[in-house]
């Protein structure tokens, strides 16, 4: 916006713990001095020709600042509604889901130090939503796999990996068993390959994958991870669950080629709603990733540092998800003091 000199970012606060987690994140960014304005955002559930949308007006905030902060959406049960992160992720062609998961250094997890980088195609493979019953007791569900979206997000991939550092790029697929689906998934990425010569293309067979992580996390630490759809769903959250110990930390953002939605992976916590409980860190971090991809890494690295300092410092400073004692206010209260 030039006349106040701020990056506008639509923000979408969520249902249940959304509201709460939210404000965190503004008195963090008020107190830091980030150059954002944040235009609030309502995505309700819309039923436009029996079709899940997103209201006309959210859709023009979003396409015109580019970047958007979510909350958790509840997704109604019934009445025809489909997923709200479905819905977004269609709307706005949200072809990546970029899931970091990294150790908290203080917090003592059974895996002390993995830093794990997946990137997961978002829009087609086992859920392009192709099922039908042939004849009662035989079904087809049809797994989709199109060059157009796996270069874009392959492309996204071998990017991020160069951009951050990471020398090594991992196909994760089933190639021998899918060979013509998860066969084009890998046969793209080797023919990029030469575009990007600084990293290194590595093709590995998902359960190989899951075995390796388990055993060894650290020696995924210099690399990006990228593969199809479902295998993306479940390793994404194998990793998280491997460094995390609570759904309140894990950020992820939804990467299209126009905009991007930042999120927390967990949901509207409908247990801990307006009890001021909520750890906002996921939401946070999943900030600290939005101002990385904004390019204002000062801020990224300022907020991130507190965040990170905040949750070492010991279970007065912790939510109770992460067995401390303290309140979603009194731990924005300590990473402010922390900044
Ligand atoms: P959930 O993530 O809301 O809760 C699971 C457990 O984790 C609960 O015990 C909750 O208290 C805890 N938890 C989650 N976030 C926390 C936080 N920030 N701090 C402390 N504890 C936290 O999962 P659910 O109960 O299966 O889903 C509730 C609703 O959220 C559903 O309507 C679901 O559709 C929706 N949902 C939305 C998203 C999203 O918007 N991205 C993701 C998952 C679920």
């Amino acid at each position: 916006d030039p006349t106040t000199g701020k990056y506008k970012v639509s923000f979408i606060e969520g249902d249940g713990v959304g509201p709460e987690i939210s404000k965190s994140v503004k008195r963090i960014f008020a107190a830091a001095d980030v150059p954002v304005e944040f235009e609030s955002c309502e995505v309700k559930p819309l039923l436009v020709n029996g079709v899940t949308a997103i209201s006309e007006e959210a859709q023009k905030s979003i396409n015109t600042n580019l970047v958007a902060l979510k909350g958790p959406l509840a997704t109604p049960v019934g009445k025809g509604h489909r997923s709200m992160n479905l819905t977004l992720r269609k709307t706005f062609g949200l072809f990546a889901n970029l899931r970091p998961a990294k150790s908290i250094e203080g917090f003592k997890t059974i895996y002390g130090d993995v830093d794990l980088v997946l990137i997961r195609e978002n829009t087609e493979g086992e859920y392009a939503g192709i099922e039908h019953a042939i004849v009662p007791g035989v079904v087809q569900s049809i797994k989709l796999i199109t060059r157009e979206a796996s270069e874009r997000v392959i492309r996204y991939a071998y990017e991020y990996a160069r951009v951050s550092g990471r020398p090594r790029l991992v196909v994760v697929h089933k190639s021998t068993i899918q060979r013509l689906a998860d066969g084009l998934f890998v046969r793209v990425a080797k023919e990029m390959a030469p575009e990007f010569p600084d990293v290194k293309l590595e093709t590995e067979l998902i359960d190989n994958t899951v075995l390796n992580v388990v055993q060894d996390p650290s020696s995924y630490s210099d690399a990006v991870s990228v593969c199809p759809n479902l295998y993306g769903d479940i390793l994404s959250d194998l990793n998280s669950g491997l460094c995390a110990g609570s759904l309140g930390l894990t950020p992820s953002g939804n990467i299209g080629h126009k905009v991007s939605i930042f999120e927390a992976v967990h949901g509207s916590a409908p247990d801990i709603a307006g009890q001021n409980k909520a750890n906002p860190t996921a939401l946070l971090l999943s900030s600290v990733m939005m101002l990385n991809h904004m390019g204002l890494h000062k801020y990224a690295d300022q907020i991130e540092k507190a965040v990170l300092t905040t949750i070492a410092a010991g279970p007065d400073t912790r939510t109770g998800d992460l067995r401390g004692s303290a309140s979603t206010s009194s731990f924005t209260d300590a990473v402010i003091k922390r900044l």
